[in-house]
């Protein structure tokens, strides 16, 4: 029986797991070094902030696995032979495999700092990376104040569960505004507001120098690099982006760039090995899509898409319009389509904020054929399925801001803002005339 062994158990080896389950009765071992069963890592920051428990965060009873005939293995592996079809693990076992699934993740990036490796020091990706937290910041007597470095989504996620714990947290962030590099200005400018309105000493426009240790080896301050201010500090969150996880790939013959090099079928260079998720990396990238795209939804497409392909049904990998969506604190983000941080020659752009600087919507159009691109809401929740519709029908953008309530997740209770935002669009089209 063909055996096909998924390197890395997140959300995008185990959904190619369940999927070649549903369509074969292959044999399936997935193999991990972080944790025994799948859990989801979006929700690792409730762990910290006491919202559940880590079990919780586990979709499927550990009963599951055994029942759909999946196999797991914890081990680490260090190298693919792909010359005899083998898997190697650090305590030299291996693993004969018919077909091979590199799905290994990210992991969070480290730019040579020094001290970056002290003890109180650590990203905010792996299971491990919770349990350091839980060591070096239980409260706010142990941790008088942490240091989160780098300014994304994984940065801001950290913040707020420190603190929900009380922990002072300074923010040291290289841009000049919040994620200006994905959030068009106005929005960028009022999630600053925002964290600076939860107490978060946000400092734009400076870069970590050096985390200086105590004489225990533990982290006691970091020094900014343009000032040479010194902070004191019991905890370092490094959060400045993650890349793939693929060092033990190096001697493998795989084509690899930042990330494992796929083609539209996810299939690497090597006969019967592929990759999948946040590790996998277009040759070309797809539309207006990154080549690399670490998010959860494009792992899950692609552990769906790659069991087909496994189980003979070879198809590509077609992720259809964007979307994401994260929280900044108690924000609630979403964007469908694209809306660009520094609009493109053919793109105009409507923003709409309103007073009381936690909600806002950004629209993004064609300036010439007012077709809808794209639109970024934040503090209103609206339906992914309407908006992937109206940017498949191409629809103008009078009418999507017209028929704005039809997407929005709970009409009755939100009426207000659409007519607000709509007398806002108008008065906007007005003065453009
Ligand atoms: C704190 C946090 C919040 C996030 N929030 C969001 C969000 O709101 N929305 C969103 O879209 N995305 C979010 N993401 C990103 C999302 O979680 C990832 O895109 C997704 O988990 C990637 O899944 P994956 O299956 O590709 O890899 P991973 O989940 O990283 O799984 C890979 C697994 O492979 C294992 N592995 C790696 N190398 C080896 C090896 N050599 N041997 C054995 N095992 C190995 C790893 O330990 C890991 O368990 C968040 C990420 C983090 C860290």
């Amino acid at each position: 029986m063909e055996h096909i062994v998924i390197i890395g158990n997140g959300i995008s080896g185990v959904t190619a797991a369940r999927h070649i389950r549903k369509l074969s009765d292959k044999k399936i071992t997935i193999v991990s070094a972080e944790t025994d069963y799948f859990f989801s890592r979006t929700a690792l920051m409730y762990v910290y902030m006491g919202h559940m428990k880590f079990e919780h965060t586990q979709p499927y009873e550990n009963w599951f696995w055994k029942k759909n005939n999946i196999d797991l293995k914890k081990g680490f592996v260090t190298r693919i032979k792909s010359e005899t079809k083998e898997v190697l693990f650090d305590n030299n076992e291996s693993l004969s495999y018919d077909k091979l699934i590199i799905a290994t993740g990210s992991k969070p990036n480290k730019f040579g700092w020094p001290g970056q490796d002290l003890d109180g020091v650590m990203g905010m990706y792996h299971k491990q990376d919770l349990e350091k937290l839980e060591k070096y910041a239980p409260n706010n007597t142990e941790c008088k104040r942490a240091v989160i470095v780098g300014g994304g989504l994984i940065g801001i996620e950290l913040a707020e569960m420190l603190h929900s714990r009380n922990i002072p947290v300074t923010f040291l962030v290289r841009e000049d505004s919040f994620w200006n590099g994905v959030l068009p200005a106005g929005e960028s400018s009022m999630i600053n507001r925002h964290i600076r309105n939860h107490h978060i000493d946000l400092r734009l426009g400076v870069n970590l120098k050096e985390i200086l240790a105590d004489d225990t080896g533990k982290v006691k301050s970091i020094v900014i690099q343009e000032t040479g201010e010194v902070i004191d500090c019991d905890v370092v969150g490094l959060t400045a982006g993650v890349s793939p996880n693929i060092n033990f790939l190096k001697d493998s013959g795989i084509d690899l760039g930042r990330g494992v090099k796929v083609n539209r079928f996810l299939e690497t260079n090597i006969p019967d090995i592929f990759a999948i998720g946040d590790c996998a990396e277009q040759h070309e990238a797809i539309g207006n899509r990154r080549p690399i795209e670490a998010v959860w939804y494009t792992g899950r497409m692609m552990g769906e898409t790659l069991a087909q392909t496994i189980c003979g049904n070879r198809i590509e990998y077609k992720p259809g319009h964007w979307f994401n969506s994260a929280k900044f604190l108690d924000i609630e983000y979403q964007t469908y389509g694209w809306v660009f941080a520094r609009p493109k020659e053919y793109e105009k752009q409507f923003h709409w904020i309103h007073n009381d600087d936690t909600k806002c919507v950004t629209v993004s159009y064609h300036k010439e054929t007012n077709e809808f691109l794209g639109i970024n809401t934040f503090g209103i929740r609206m339906r992914h399925e309407v908006f992937d519709q109206w940017l498949s029908e191409k629809k103008d953008v009078d009418y999507v801001i017209k028929h704005l309530i039809k997407a929005n997740f709970d009409p009755e209770f939100y009426t207000k803002y659409e007519a607000d935002i709509l007398r806002a669009y108008q008065k906007s089209q007005l003065q453009n005339a």
